[in-house]
């Protein structure tokens, strides 16, 4: 490709709008474009990374077996009543009609289509094990788009569904998944950590995430670098330590003026956080929940989405906290009736807890659970910290960001028990097909790729993703040496099949090393007057500071040795 025809210009500014360093360097090397919040075209450099990005996952899957197919975007509303999650999406749901007024959904994923179009293709146990897999645009109408690639509303995922006999057959079959994903992130040049990841309300099943460790991550991870637990924080749990037992003491009544946070209480009674009983009220699909937890700690949104079975979760207004006839700052979990109370574990230990009295500036001192109150559900919905101890040795947890590129998950029999897709076993009975969904964002790993290799002047393609293999720059190619000798090599290489991009501009050296460096094209070899003197060009790989001078000759079998025999970023 010459880049005097490349579709795409480079920018030296960085775009106001652009939130991390893969959005930044996107925009300024003319790889993506912004059509809308959350919606992006791709340019001819974004687009042939995506396909490499593509290749690798194909490769890898077809290698543990799997078929690919194409399952439609547009699909029927009824299809995701069936299963109820029109519903657990939400507002992400892209929603829309027919000239029939017959309502459809653009699909933000594909359990539902794969399982009826397995009911109608499975019938015996000599069908299974299945795996089917698709590379599809999505649409999720996220409430905030962003990060350039990360976060959009249109995207293309590839997702896997694993179809077994039993769930001896789906614990071999997500080994093999896991080994296939670590194989894709190895050979797209990402260093990615799995970690455990919450399975939703469903529960109970395995589920896994492979995360990016970055700056810019939206996922917490919390890790122990002793003994290698790593889950995501929606997930992760603690030892939250346990609190001394004392004798309980009768409630009393202590004025606390003006006092209305847990660090006001604590400082203004000079007693520890652990030491106090917060009180929180969420709205769950509308409904008032009031939860315990101990001071010390906060509450997990996604845990206690989970406990409730519900699909919208949010912090109740201090209106709807009074209209229940309770007092925001400073409630009291004594005689709550006609609400659900939901309770963190972390009650259950300690003794002799500060808790609120359901009046202004005023708290009650002793409160133990469950002698003074009662819940309808006690639970660990606590959020894990790090610097507390890790669950399985006990060692301080760490924490870090991490970008989730992604997410296996053992479905089980949900959604084939939900839509009727079953199979006859040796014996002929029916039983229900046993699941598993795996998925992968295309666009959101490239990002990361971008996230993870570059530095100050630009992308660092690792190269089975770069756009191009080798950017062949000309200097001063007005001169008419070294315009044929660059036009002689341009010809020899794509004859040789590598993949070149060819910097033919009428510009200055400086330029033209800026632009390679921000396209980030691995391997950058240079011509000019100077080079051609000796016969040769400049060879630089994009992320060494020293080049080397190359005779002419010897160029492509260096090129071969270096790019197939494979060196990485
Ligand atoms: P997130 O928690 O980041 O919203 P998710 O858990 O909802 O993602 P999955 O349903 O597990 O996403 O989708 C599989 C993969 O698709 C994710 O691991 C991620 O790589 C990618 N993905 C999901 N949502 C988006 C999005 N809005 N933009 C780009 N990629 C996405
Ligand atoms: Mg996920």
């Amino acid at each position: 490709m010459r880049l005097s025809n490349l579709f795409g210009k480079t920018l030296r500014e960085t775009p106001s709008e652009a939130e991390n360093i893969s959005h930044q360097l996107l925009l300024r090397a003319g790889m993506i474009s912004q059509v809308a919040a959350g919606v992006y075209s791709y340019l001819p450099l974004g687009w042939r990374a995506l396909k490499k990005v593509e290749n690798i996952i194909r490769e890898e899957m077809d290698r543990i077996g799997a078929q690919e197919l194409l399952m439609p975007v547009l699909q029927p509303l009824e299809l995701w009543q069936g299963t109820g999650r029109d519903l657990s999406f939400g507002k992400s749901l892209f929603t829309l009609k027919d000239r029939r007024e017959r309502r459809l959904v653009l699909g933000p994923t594909h359990e539902e289509v794969i399982t009826q179009l397995v009911r109608q293709n499975v019938q015996s146990h000599r069908d299974l094990p299945l795996l089917l897999y698709q590379i599809q645009t999505k649409f999720r109408d996220e409430p905030r788009p962003r990060g350039g690639l990360m976060r959009v509303r249109e995207f293309t995922m590839k997702d896997l569904y694993s179809l077994d006999a039993d769930e001896e057959g789906l614990d071999k079959t997500y080994k093999s998944v896991i080994g296939a994903y670590q194989n894709i992130f190895a050979r797209s040049g990402l260093s990615t950590v799995m970690v455990e990841a919450d399975s939703g309300a469903i529960g109970g099943k395995d589920s896994h995430e492979f995360m990016v460790i970055a700056p810019s991550g939206e996922d917490e991870v919390i890790y122990c670098s002793s003994c290698k637990y790593a889950a995501n924080a929606e997930k992760a749990q603690d030892l939250k330590g346990r609190m001394n037992e004392e004798e309980p003491l009768p409630i009393e009544e202590v004025e606390t003026p003006r006092i209305k946070t847990i660090d006001e209480l604590s400082g203004f009674l000079n007693i520890p956080k652990s030491k106090t009983l917060k009180a929180v009220f969420y709205s769950a699909d509308e409904e008032l929940v009031f939860v315990a937890i101990r001071g010390d700690l906060e509450v997990n949104e996604t845990k206690l989405r989970n406990a409730l079975r519900c699909h919208e979760l949010r912090l109740a207004s201090e209106e709807e906290v009074m209209r229940a006839g309770l007092f925001a700052g400073s409630a009291s979990p004594l005689g709550i009736t006609g609400i659900k109370r939901v309770a963190d574990d972390s009650i259950t230990t300690g003794s002799n807890l500060v808790a609120g009295a359901n009046k202004p500036d005023t708290h009650l001192k002793n409160v133990n659970y469950p002698r003074d109150f009662d819940v309808d559900l006690v639970l660990d919905i606590a959020l894990a910290q790090a610097g507390q101890g890790c669950p399985k040795c006990g060692e301080r947890l760490l924490s870090t960001q991490g970008i989730e590129v992604g997410h296996v998950f053992k479905l089980g029999t949900i959604f084939s028990e939900t839509l009727g897709a079953s199979y006859l076993d040796r014996d002929g009975k029916k039983r229900p097909i046993v699941m598993g969904c795996y998925g992968i964002g295309v666009g959101r790993l490239l990002a990361a790729a971008i996230e993870q290799n570059h530095d100050e002047k630009g992308i660092i393609w690792p190269i089975p993703i770069a756009p191009y293999n080798i950017y062949l720059c000309a200097l001063s190619i007005e001169s008419e040496e070294v315009a044929s000798a660059s036009e002689r090599l341009y010809e020899e290489l794509q004859e040789g099949g590598f993949e070149v991009l060819f910097d033919d501009r009428v510009e200055s050296a400086g330029v033209k090393f800026n632009d390679a460096d921000l396209l980030g094209i691995p391997i950058r070899l240079t011509m000019s007057p100077r080079t051609l003197k000796s016969q040769a060009v400049e060879l630089k790989l994009r992320w060494k500071n020293q080049a080397e001078l190359v005779p002419l000759e010897e160029v492509s079998d260096r090129l071969e040795k270096n790019i197939r025999g494979g060196f990485t970023a």
